[in-house]
């Protein structure tokens, strides 16, 4: 079993404490595992065949193993088959839980007893909140613009939490630096062993069925790598025959990606003066960018980018349907619509949209005045209308 640099291949052992090729500092990724599907309660159980390692299902808070929901009204307006993959449900709130749980086994098969971090805000709490449960010492850098509410869920876990002030897309290697030299294993964004873990929501949707498109919501790119990963593994090994079309969706106020891909370049260039209220996908240069757009080319994605006033129109959407999502979650129905319009996704296709985080998570980003009444006990019966 070996890490394989995305971009030269070149190959270094699993044993070997490397985040990233030390030639093209390109991001590594694990060789493709194939297997069968075995008996299980949990995600971890039934696809043990896929993991390297054994993983420790007593520590686990129970990630994964979220709802595959169709959200009818909007089915019905774009006249496709939708479905949610509600991650909305993680045990704090993110997908970002699967991710953070396959990490730390990592770090603690390379002997580390301390993790860390950087993140605006969900894999901070996931972190933070991992890092309590296996009872590692957990160093959390978020960037300064992070909204105070948004800080809460984080510093509840007691981990050592810093604010730093500097761009947020060179924090990400400053930390694998600091990492090296103090034996602090940084779980960041793209981690070959994160997105081991977030290959499980393509383990996951197939049980239901193979979707012709599946829109991720991207930042750094490891939610991307994952699930890519983990329908190619699936058709590696026999359980699927071919790999629906996957989208990466970014917000027009930050889309590093995006702007590469249409302009047909194959390096990203670091996204100036980023502003938009999609914070959790607003990383203006994605560690796993480049490596985005050579997937997209070699498995024929595309990419698509979208406004701050759609992605909250989607938020609003969404709720209609019973589903509170923040924002940067909803990037994936607002690209959905945009592509219905311009028809390029036909008619009765079936559809797979990632909502990633909870809306609880950031209550401010709401934007809009909600309608609450207020009336006396006496006059309950008239306010009701009856
Ligand atoms: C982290 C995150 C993403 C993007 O994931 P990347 O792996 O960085 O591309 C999308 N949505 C939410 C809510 C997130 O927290
Ligand atoms: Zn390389």
């Amino acid at each position: 079993m070996k890490l394989r640099c995305t971009k030269c291949g070149r190959e270094y052992p699993l044993e070997s404490f490397i985040q990233r090729c030390e030639i093209c500092n390109e991001p590594l990724e694990l060789e493709l595992l194939k297997g069968e599907i075995r008996e299980g309660k949990t995600v971890w159980e039934r696809y043990r065949d896929f993991y390297p390692f054994e993983l420790e299902i007593e520590y686990s808070l129970g990630e994964g193993d979220t709802p595959l929901t169709k959200v009818q009204k909007l089915s019905k307006e774009l006249e496709v088959e939708l479905y949610i993959k509600n991650e909305t449900l993680n045990p704090t709130w993110s997908f970002k839980d699967r991710g953070t749980f396959v990490g730390i086994h990592r770090a603690l098969k390379l002997g580390f007893r301390k993790i860390g971090t950087v993140s605006t805000g969900n894999m901070a709490a996931s972190v933070a909140s991992y890092g309590q449960r296996f009872g590692l010492e957990t160093y959390i850098l978020v960037s300064s613009t992070i909204p105070e509410e948004k800080l809460l869920p984080i510093a509840v876990y007691e981990p050592k939490l810093i604010k730093v002030l500097g761009d947020y897309g060179e924090l990400y290697f400053k930390s694998l630096e600091i990492g090296r030299k103090n034996r602090i294993y940084f779980i960041n964004s793209d981690d070959p062993f994160r997105i081991e873990g977030y290959k499980t929501i393509s383990f996951e949707i197939v049980e239901s069925f193979v979707p012709d498109y599946v829109l991720i919501p991207t930042s750094s790119g490891g939610l991307f790598r994952g699930i890519l990963k983990g329908f190619l593994e699936l058709k590696e090994s026999k359980i699927i025959e071919e790999i629906p079309t996957l989208i990466c969706v970014q917000a027009q106020g930050c889309s590093p990606i995006y702007k590469a891909f249409i302009e047909g370049k194959d390096r990203i260039v670091h996204f100036k003066n980023p502003n938009t209220i999609a914070h959790a996908i607003e990383n203006p240069y994605p560690p796993s960018g480049n490596d985005v757009l050579r997937k997209l080319r070699k498995y024929k994605g595309f990419c698509i980018a979208v406004s701050d006033e759609e992605i909250l129109n989607a938020q609003k959407e969404l709720a209609k349907e019973g589903i509170f999502a923040q924002p940067a979650s909803t990037v994936g129905i607002a690209a959905l619509k945009e592509l219905r319009k311009e028809k390029e996704i036909s008619k009765g296709e079936r559809i797979v949209s990632i909502i990633t985080g909870s809306g609880l998570k950031f209550l401010g980003a709401l934007g809009r005045k909600l309608e609450i009444r207020e009336c006396t006990l006496e006059m309950l019966n008239k306010c009701i209308g009856l």
